[in-house]
């Protein structure tokens, strides 16, 4: 009968401390092993050279390392983007994207299979919801570009957590994975260098404030009103724009970040001169910055993007109005980067 072993990635050192130690090792071995698997990318106990050999054997036979597996990969033309499907141990998918910028690296990481938001314009809920992903799978992906990158001499800078699913709906997974990175013997990140995007789920929100942690809070906001919030995305109809700017207004508060608002710009839908100034009206001495992203198509919703004309047509009411705002830099619509197109892909292609 196969084994099931308990996979130590994704536990904090002290809880490694204690399922290792009914097999006889020291409590400090809890941070060595921490180390091999975060720091040093150890995908095996064989490697973990500073424990006695027979430990290594003992470990190898109870305990596993949750790794993924690369199923597919895109890479950008221009070197800039790297798109991985990568495969969880049951062999689902996710996918996870790497953004190299001139100062640093970034990562954008999937919190769920699948997403059970419902936006039109997103490929990554056509299915709905499969399954949450553990704060170990979470951080296998950032665990697994690190290994990408060393070849660059380079690592992780920062994380956006805005790949497929919704991550405040599976909050307890999102923030282990958050806190875990920035333990000292895991990837010793700084909480400012973390990104949430979320749909609008206001409750998860306060939640998220009532941590004290400098997380930047990203809400896809999509449009200026209810009527035509709702009509993208259907969790408007639960928590409504004045629920959901008022969390956001308590987030900047608590916090004192400025909290980010994404505008997928979609053509003739939420484009026009009168969203941009409705908008405006909604931004007025709010701490935010808006970030308006040109739609990606998606082949099945049948939504275009707007010329540029448009976007710079948007962009120039909401500077007019005073507010903070920009385009986001168009990286890998060559490689499908919008979220959930390559695994939408993979899964299609071999339905054919
Ligand atoms: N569920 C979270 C995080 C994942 S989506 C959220 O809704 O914020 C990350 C961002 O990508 C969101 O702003 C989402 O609206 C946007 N997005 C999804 N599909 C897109 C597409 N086809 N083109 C452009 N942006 C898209």
């Amino acid at each position: 009968m196969a084994v099931i072993k308990t996979d130590l990635c994704g536990m904090f050192a002290d809880e490694i401390a204690a399922v290792v130690a009914s097999y006889g090792l020291e409590r400090y071995r809890g941070r060595q092993i921490a180390e091999w698997i975060y720091r040093r990318g150890a995908a095996d106990f064989g490697v973990m050279t500073s424990l006695p050999k027979d430990k290594r054997e003992l470990l190898n036979r109870h305990f596993g390392i949750g790794a993924v597996k690369v199923q597919a990969e895109q890479h950008a033309a221009d070197g800039s983007t790297s798109k991985f499907l990568l495969a969880l141990s049951d062999g689902l998918a996710v996918e996870t994207v790497l953004m190299r910028h001139r100062y640093g690296n970034s990562v954008c990481v999937s919190t769920q299979v699948g997403c059970g938001m419902g936006c039109i314009f997103c490929a990554s809920t056509i299915n709905g919801v499969i399954r949450n992903l553990t704060g170990g799978e979470i951080l296998s992906q950032v665990l697994y570009i690190n290994q990408f990158l060393r070849q660059f001499d380079a690592a992780v800078d920062s994380v956006v957590i805005m790949g497929s699913g919704e991550p405040l709906a599976n909050y307890d997974n999102v923030l282990r994975f958050i806190k875990l990175c920035h333990q000292e013997y895991c990837l010793n990140m700084s909480y400012r260098s973390f990104t949430l995007s979320t749909a609008g789920l206001v409750p998860g929100i306060d939640r998220l404030a009532s941590e004290g942690l400098p997380v930047t809070l990203a809400i896809s906001l999509h449009a200026p009103n209810n009527v035509e919030r709702s009509r993208l995305m259907p969790i408007n109809e639960k928590y409504p724009l004045e629920e959901l700017l008022a969390a956001a207004d308590r987030y900047a508060s608590v916090t004192g970040r400025r909290v980010t608002y994404e505008y997928t710009l979609i053509s003739e839908i939420n484009d026009f001169d009168r969203h941009a100034r409705q908008l405006v009206g909604l931004m007025k001495r709010r701490l935010a910055n808006v970030n308006l992203i040109p739609v990606n198509p998606v082949s099945e919703s049948g939504l275009l993007r707007p010329d540029k004309v448009k976007v710079d047509r948007f962009l120039e009411i909401l500077h007019n109005g005073g507010i903070n705002a920009t385009v986001r830099r168009e990286m890998g619509t060559d490689i499908r980067a919008a979220c959930g197109q390559l695994r939408h892909k993979v899964i299609s292609d071999s339905r054919n």
